[in-house]
Parts: C-alpha cells; structure tokens; sequence
C-alpha cells in the first residue's frame, strides 16, 4: 500500500512510510479502518482473498488485516530492513508469538539473564513442554557458543537490558550463532530502529513494544515482529492461529508515532544524556546505569552499534544513602510520577531490585536500583526534582 521513499535517511522514511494520501481524498494520514468483514461482489474474489497464506494481500476479515495494520508492517519492515513484519497487540504478545512460532519440544533455549520479567516468566513457563530454558550472562559475548547444545534452537538478546542496561556483542552472538544455524531474536524497544537496526548486525528477529517510544504517548498497547525471509512464514502463520490483531485504532497511533519518533528520540537523548552526566556527579549516586555515558562499562559496544539512546536509565545510590527513607524520596518526587512502563512523554521513577530472580554472576549489586524514564520537561526542572528529593536520604 504504501509507495516506495525516494530516500535513504531514517528521517525522511519515518516521514512518509505507509502514506498514500490519493487513496483517502487526500488526507495524509489514513483513517481507521474499523471491520471485522470485508465484503466482495462475487466469489471468485473472495476466494482469491484466502489464497494468500499470509491473508494480508487483500483484507477479508479484520482480524488477518487491515490497512492500518499492513502499512505500520511495513513502515517497520522498511525502516529495519527486514523481509516483513507481523503486528501484535502488545509487545509481550509480539515476543511470546515470536518465541512460539519457532521452539518444540526437545529444544533448548538461550535467554539474556538482563531480559524483561515477563519475557523470563514466558519462557520459564514453556518447561511443561520439555523445552530447556537457561539464562546466560548478558555480557558473554561470543563466548555464547560454550553454551550451545545440539538441540539449541535460539538465543534471545535483549540489548540494552531495560533494568540493568547490559549492551550486548550483537556481531559476536550473531556471528556464533549463525555458524550452527541458531536463531537470534533481540528486543529492540529500547532503541527503536532510529538507534538500532539488529537485522544488520546478523539478527534474525527484531521485536518492539510499540507501547512504548513507537506510540509514544502512553496510550496505546501493540507489539511488532520484524523478521527476516526465513523466519517470517512461521511467524506470520503463528500469529495468524493465535489470533493475534492489534485493534485499528492503536495500529493508528502506532504508525501516527513514526512521524514524529526521531525527532523526539533525539530529545530523550539529549536530555538523558545531560541528565546522566548531572546524575555522575551527585554524592549519593553510585552509579549511573547509561550506555551513553563514557563511563558505562559496555559504552564502546554502544558507540560501535547504534546511533544513539533513549531515554531510559537506572542508578544505584552510594551504600550510606540507602537509608529507610529510599521510599519517602521516591515519594517526594513531584514530576518524575511513580508508574511503570517508558516511552511516553512524560517522566517517570520505579525503584526495582533485579537481583530477586536474576543470576548471581550477572548481577548482584546487594541494593535496589532506580529506573528513570527523562520526558520532554524543563530539564532543569527534572533536576531539581530529584534534588529535592534526594535531601530526604540525609
Ligand atoms: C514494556 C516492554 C515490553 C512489553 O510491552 P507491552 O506492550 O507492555 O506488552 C517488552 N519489552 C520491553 C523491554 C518493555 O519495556
């Protein structure tokens, strides 16, 4: 549906993927197609409509397709460079279709111990089916191939983790893995395909939960998966039989969210990283959990992969600053809300301790950690939040 871009820069592409303003009198963006049937004059057409496999070529029942959810696909295949890609409607039904799509039986699975919770829970949960799971260190680079089994079917990646913000070897992993013909799937979420494009790096799969910068306005819940020609019939057939259909008004937002995506990722970004560099030179900060920092311990593998970072990150308070008022600081946060999730616009606070489930050689601080999401405030407002904050830890 949607003409090609006569350009090669992101900028541009998010501008223009998936329009077509002749096809809708001309509005540029297109409406929201609601329809659970699409009606045909005769049926010999309505036939040909079932013969694709895929069910996207021509819509016939709003839950295989519909406009809105076949130009966001392929808005995100474009923009990532994949071979197509399959909308879900959240970002943990995209990876738990993706995950299912390809495991049996018998197979062994590899996933970062930095992970999303509930992308461990899901995994956690496939063992009823005698399907291995471990977890490996985030930062094993290509020593992942120590781990491999011959009944190893994929390695999940999930690059930075989005509590702890382990940078994974994305080359060396890939690279590993290709050699014995092993799956990679990433969770891109964090980066958006405007500072991240995995499929170049030799990743097989890239997930995002549009929930969060995609959409961009904490208002909306769907997930995509960008996959690469080999996995995107299983993929596609999977999400097919599970009834998967993000609804039209959130493939809407999410596709809406493009437009405006670089130009806001470069916000969070420049916010972040000024906010990161303030948050170093505080006393009761230990440290500062941020790829883009010089300081990060896997900051040259950021600096050599992507083009940049959003604005999610963590820190951990010095020892002495970890008094029984950790809560009531928290609490005293007037702009950062306490909430979970990221991606919108506004900032937000969580306390997290990872190390409840986590392994002990991947991460074992012995304290909580304090996730910040930086929105589109003043920044100085943002740091004066948590100074004043902060003074209820003395
Ligand atoms: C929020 C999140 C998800 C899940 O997305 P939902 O749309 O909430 O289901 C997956 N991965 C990461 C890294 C997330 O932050």
């Amino acid at each position: 549906m949607s003409k090609s871009i006569p350009s090669d820069h992101l900028e541009t592409q998010l501008v223009h993927l998936g329009n077509d303003p002749q096809k809708q009198y001309g509005f540029i963006s297109p409406p929201i197609y609601r329809g659970s049937t699409a009606v045909y004059e005769d049926l010999k057409t309505l036939k040909e409509s079932f013969d694709d496999p895929y069910k996207k070529s021509l819509p016939n029942y709003g839950r295989f397709v519909t406009p809105n959810s076949r130009a966001f696909e392929e808005a995100m295949s474009e923009l990532e460079g994949g071979h197509d890609a399959v909308t879900t409607n959240s970002g943990l039904s995209a990876i738990t279709t993706a995950i299912m799509a390809l495991v049996k039986t018998g197979d062994h699975l590899l996933i970062a111990d930095s992970v999303y919770w509930p992308t461990r829970d899901f995994c956690n949960s496939l063992r009823r089916f005698q399907i291995e799971v471990d977890y490996y260190n985030p930062r094993i680079g290509s020593g992942i191939q120590t781990l491999f089994r011959p009944n190893t079917r994929l390695v999940y990646l999930e690059s930075p983790g989005s509590l702890t913000f382990e940078i994974q070897d994305l080359p060396a992993i890939t690279k590993a893995c290709q050699q014995q013909k092993i799956l990679t799937l990433i969770d891109n979420t964090w980066a958006t395909p405007v500072f991240l494009q995995p499929l170049k790096l030799g990743v097989d799969i890239s997930i995002h939960s549009c929930t969060k910068y995609i959409a961009g306005h904490s208002d909306s819940f769907m997930g995509v998966i960008i996959c690469n020609s080999e996995t995107y019939p299983m993929i596609r057939t999977q999400a097919l039989q599970l009834g998967q259909c993000p609804s039209p008004e959130d493939t809407f937002l999410a596709l809406r969210g493009l437009r405006t995506l670089a130009v806001r990722l470069q916000a969070h970004q420049n916010q972040a990283l000024l906010f990161a560099q303030w948050l170093e030179e505080r006393e009761e900060v230990a440290e500062v959990l941020y790829p883009a920092l010089s300081s990060h311990r896997d900051y040259h593998l950021w600096k050599r992969d992507f083009s940049g970072a959003s604005g999610l990150l963590s820190f951990l308070l010095q020892p002495q600053y970890l008094t029984s008022s950790l809560e009531a600081m928290m609490n005293r946060l007037r702009l950062f809300q306490k909430g979970y999730s990221w991606g919108g616009f506004e900032s937000l606070a969580i306390l997290s301790d990872p190390s409840a489930y986590r392994q002990k050689n991947s991460w074992d601080p012995g304290r909580p950690l304090v996730r910040l999401h930086i929105g589109l405030e003043n920044i100085e407002d943002l740091k004066k939040d948590l100074s004043q904050a902060f003074t209820l830890l003395k």
